[in-house]
């Protein structure tokens, strides 16, 4: 049962095979089995769990249908879940029950999803292997020596290897992407604005979007579905129709124009990677597809940009957590200065600090214009240079990061190695647009992604394209061994 897909589970349910409340059984059965050798969740809700499958079941009874109706789900820790904790992968937040829950939250809630529990992290979303959790490191499923990729690192891992079929993820820089290129999954990161934030502890807010992992392009439509939409309670919500994105699965792919950027082929990129990649174009132009080299200029200037805008909104964002409004708070502060020195030394990890004082730094008096005024400037040339692009073609790929999985501590001691990996998916937050990252192969037994970026709102093409090519290749239905 394990194995099943979210489509399969809906058809499951559907024809009565099995209910909500076996499957949740056996899912929470091997969780609690497999989990300690990964540890992806940093809760398992099993009442909240058990409760939400016999409702989804009662729903069904009454005549009641829906893809998510009874769907084992998880989501990231740092989607705010009403009376449970939700920590952020951070020991700041370690004690934190959210009194609401996030809009995200609620959706799936509301359309009959099950929630098995609350998925290990970076600490604060940064970090891109998850090992900054102050809860420790997931392993990677596909090798237990090497990382699975971050921020959302604890979803993949549960995914990949089958502790469920489906789980939320955020990204800021590529951490739904990222990991599901290194796990084998399917990962899609919204338009900025298509799914809401209220909710989402902030990382970097101009940048931050909810979105799904899962094993194929068909469950990504199907949560993806749960997710977006309008949201009053979002200033930077948008309010644009949601179409069905499952009724898009089928579009053909005869004439898409598909524009390859020559820069994503340089030097930092592991030639296997790159073979792999020119495969996957292959496969595509066997589908219909047309294929045309573009440029994007600007796209070294992203990783600098980036880590200068991404650490200074952190900056203002984490300034809430002072032991006073929210957060771990330091024993017998001799005075209020001493309080919120040692409670932000003492709940913070070490990466978070470093992005803190990166970000303060950067919006400091004198330094305000050299740096993030600056990276803003670079971020609307990136933009411009995606614009210009989509005027000659429908989806742009290319590979999601420039190496498969390193091995857990491999990037510790130098953080700018790390932020390099980042250097194919940032692109994408800095100027808005959506993302997704399929499976496309392995290399040394570690699993390779492809990324594929698309217009504003143009989910519904990544996912078409992304089905399409799933119905012609096998990759995504590997299984890692052990799992
Ligand atoms: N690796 C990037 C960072 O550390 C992206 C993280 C993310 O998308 N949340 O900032």
């Amino acid at each position: 049962m394990h194995q099943l897909t979210l489509a399969e589970i809906a058809r499951g349910l559907a024809d009565k095979k099995f209910s909500s409340e076996e499957l949740t059984k056996t899912l929470l059965a091997r969780i609690a089995q497999l989990d300690p050798q990964l540890n992806s969740f940093i809760s398992i809700t099993e009442d909240l769990a058990l409760a939400q499958a016999k409702a989804a079941d009662a729903r069904r009874a009454n005549g009641e249908s829906g893809a998510l109706l009874g769907a084992p789900i998880a989501h990231k820790d740092l989607f705010c879940t009403q009376g449970i904790r939700t920590s952020c992968g951070s020991k700041m937040l370690d004690n934190f029950k959210a009194p609401y829950d996030a809009t995200v939250v609620a959706k799936l809630a509301a359309a009959g999803a099950v929630t098995l529990g609350k998925t290990n992290m970076d600490e604060f979303a940064m970090g891109s292997a998850n090992e900054s959790s102050y809860y420790g490191a997931v392993k990677n499923p596909w090798n237990l020596e090497h990382v699975p990729g971050g921020s959302s690192g604890g979803s993949a891992a549960a995914v990949a290897a089958r502790l469920l079929p489906a789980a939320t993820g955020t990204d800021t820089g590529g951490s739904i992407r990222q990991p599901a290129a290194l796990t084998n999954l399917t990962g899609l990161k919204p338009t900025y604005g298509r799914v809401s934030r209220w909710g989402m502890i902030a990382y970097a807010s101009s940048l931050d979007q909810g979105g799904p992992l899962a094993r194929t392009a068909e469950d990504c439509a199907i949560l993806l579905q749960g997710m977006a939409g309008f949201d009053p309670q979002d200033s930077t919500s948008i309010d644009e129709p949601v179409p069905d994105y499952s009724a898009g699965l089928n579009g053909s792919l005869q004439g898409l124009r598909i524009g390859v950027p020559k820069e994503y082929f340089s030097a930092g990129l592991d030639p296997r990677i790159a073979e792999l990649i020119h495969n996957s174009v292959k496969e595509l132009e066997k589908l219909g597809a047309v294929v045309k080299e573009i440029s994007l200029p600007n796209m070294q200037h992203a990783i600098p940009a980036y880590y200068v805008i991404a650490p200074a909104e952190a900056s203002s964002n984490l300034s809430r957590f002072d032991g006073v409004r929210f957060g771990h708070r330091c024993e017998d502060p001799k005075n209020l200065e001493d309080l919120y020195k040692r409670s932000r030394a003492e709940g913070f990890g070490p990466e978070v600090q470093r992005r803190i004082m990166v970000g303060a730094y950067a919006l400091s008096a004198g330094y305000y214009d050299a740096y993030y005024l600056k990276a803003q400037k670079i971020r609307r040339l990136i933009k411009n240079d995606f614009m210009a692009a989509f005027n000659e073609v429908d989806i742009i790929l290319g590979p999601t990061t420039p190496n498969p999985a390193w091995k857990l501590g491999a990037k510790n001691s130098d953080p700018v190695a790390a932020y390099l990996e980042d250097v194919y998916t940032i692109t994408a937050n800095l100027a808005g647009l959506p993302g997704l990252s399929m499976p496309a192969g392995f290399v040394d037994g570690l699993p390779v992604g492809v990324q594929l970026l698309a217009p504003y709102f143009q989910e519904g093409r990544l996912l078409n394209v992304a089905h399409q090519y799933q119905l012609n290749t096998d990759w995504h239905t590997r299984t890692p061994t052990g799992f």
